[in-house]
């Protein structure tokens, strides 16, 4: 029997609370980093530009700088509680990030087996020097195309989870999308319609009310999950 669902789930920003990518790429390289995230967000640059521009300029102590980094992420709370419901309710989670796979295999690593996919950037030392960027999931505009993976593995109704500019390829063909700010803005500009989120109890009452998740056994009133599910259905803006 196919799951009736497949959740495909952002990483920087979504698994974890702050944007770890932006964090660990401003920290080895300020100045470009800083450059490229103002030309990505006015749509100047594209995904795979930007990330082409980076790897150049980088070398392999910087990514051994950038996974050292990393220590300092972890999964917001209600992660792990949200895998286990979707693990009961028998829906896969697809990480797919347009980062760097080493790096989201440091932080994700002790939960790497319950993940159906983690879908993430491959990193190489470049012939020269410098580090190249690469993926099977690559098109013309993105290193990651992430409408590609859920092509790929989307079971069922596609959910999207995310926050950012590399979110917007997979919200646009998703069935159920959840996004935070700056995504939101993106979305609304494109009537796309959308739950906004904090945290993954917000997501997981939407789904329970979807009837992709049983019942919660029992939401108290006024708790954000009971305020979530009691949420009028999704705004395009
Ligand atoms: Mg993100």
């Amino acid at each position: 029997m196919h799951p009736p669902a497949t959740v495909f789930c952002d990483f920087d920003g979504t698994v974890t609370e702050e944007d770890s990518f932006d964090a660990v790429a401003a920290a080895v390289a300020p100045e470009l980093w800083e450059r490229l995230k103002r030309q990505l967000f006015a749509f100047e640059l594209t995904l795979r530009q930007a990330m082409a521009e980076l790897a150049a300029a980088l070398g392999p102590s910087d990514l051994d700088a950038m996974v050292a980094h990393m220590d300092r992420f972890s999964p917001r709370p209600g992660f792990v509680p949200f895998l286990d419901d979707l693990e009961h309710a028998g829906i896969p989670f697809v990480l797919v990030s347009a980062g760097l796979q080493p790096l989201v295999e440091r932080v994700l690593a002790p939960h790497r087996p319950r993940l159906h996919a983690l879908v993430a950037a491959q990193v190489e030392p470049a012939v020269g020097g410098g580090l190249v960027f690469h993926s099977p999931w690559s098109d013309g505009q993105e290193l990651v195309a992430k409408a590609r993976v859920l092509d790929r593995y989307g079971w069922g109704r596609r959910v999207v989870i995310g926050d950012s500019i590399t979110d917007l390829g997979m919200a646009q063909v998703a069935d159920l999308v959840f996004a935070r700010e700056p995504l939101c803005h993106w979305l609304a500009q494109r009537d796309i319609a959308h739950h906004r989120w904090h945290d993954f109890d917000d997501v997981a009452a939407v789904l329970r009310a979807e009837g992709l998740l049983p019942p919660a056994a029992a939401a108290a009133p006024g708790s954000p999950a009971a305020d979530a599910a009691a949420r009028p259905a999704p705004a395009a803006g």
